[in-house]
């Protein structure tokens, strides 16, 4: 089933996402559900809170980023109750997006790589270091079940380019190709 996601502006993309437990209701239905609404809005993420849960849980394909002959490197992957172990490496910057900020997008930094201690959609305890693009849209949403947004790193030059944007967001003016919920 196809769920709305949730417009900037939404209380709850700014909330701590909290843990959950095996026992949380319709699990398995809702990241199923997760997973066609991101595919579905051709992202390669999506946060628990984007769907209006602040809860942390959230999906990654990376698998659809990576060059012809080289999918073996990317993830697809059902993070639930991640912490950061550690990040590490260089800082560079790359274009990020985000399925509830709509015609924005921006230079992150964020460092090389990140280790995170997870358990997957079976309730097994993972822990493992991520690089590259798998790192980068791990970072993404991880951030999202802290509730930040990746426009809080921008440069201050480029926040006051999307300012107006991101006010159109709130006020629902902005058009997707899938369902959103807007303020
Ligand atoms: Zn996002």
């Amino acid at each position: 089933m196809l769920l709305s996601v949730y417009a900037y502006g939404q209380p709850v993309l700014k909330k701590m996402g909290q843990p959950i437990t095996a026992a949380y209701p319709k699990l398995e239905k809702l990241i199923a559900d997760m997973w066609e609404t991101m595919y579905h809005a051709n992202g390669v993420g999506l946060a628990a809170p984007q769907i209006g849960k602040a809860i942390r849980l959230f999906v990654v394909d990376t698998v659809q980023m990576m060059e012809e002959g080289r999918e073996a490197e990317g993830i697809k992957m059902t993070f639930i109750n991640a912490e950061k172990v550690e990040e590490s490496g260089e800082e560079w910057p790359y274009e990020e997006g985000c399925l509830s900020i709509p015609d924005v997008r921006g230079d992150v930094e964020r460092p090389a790589n990140i280790r995170l201690r997870w358990v997957d959609e079976n309730f097994e305890e993972q822990e493992a270091t991520f690089t590259g693009l798998n790192a980068r849209v791990i970072q993404h949403e991880y951030d999202h079940t802290d509730g930040i947004l990746f426009t809080e790193y921008l440069k201050p030059i480029k926040k006051r380019l999307i300012k107006r944007k991101l006010e159109n967001i709130k006020k629902g003016k902005v058009s997707a190709d899938y369902r959103m919920k807007f303020v």
